[in-house]
């Protein structure tokens, strides 16, 4: 099963760059067309699913705008004897 991550953009910091949308491996990034930041920038969103939390983005991010989360798999547990 692939690895579900997301992430969350703080939009006071985010300045609409697309630094994070050029190195995201799995291209889920995008500038949301349609909202500005409080400083009148474009912020980024997840456009789709797919996004495996690699936190590429976050590395990336000269304002530190960007959260990574990582759904982390449950532990496999015998129930057998
Ligand atoms: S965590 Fe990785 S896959 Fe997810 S948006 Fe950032 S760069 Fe793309
Ligand atoms: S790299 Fe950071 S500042 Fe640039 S668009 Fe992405 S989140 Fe916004």
């Amino acid at each position: 099963m692939p690895v579900k991550g997301w992430i969350e953009v703080n939009p006071r910091y985010c300045k609409g760059c697309e630094l994070c949308v050029s190195a995201c491996p799995q291209s889920v990034l995008a500038l949301d067309m349609e909202n500005l930041t409080p400083k009148g920038y474009h912020p980024v969103y997840l456009t789709k699913d797919g996004c495996t939390g690699c936190a590429i983005c976050a590395l990336v991010c000269p304002e530190a705008a960007l959260t990574v989360y990582r759904e982390t798999p449950i532990r496999a547990v015998r129930v057998t004897p």
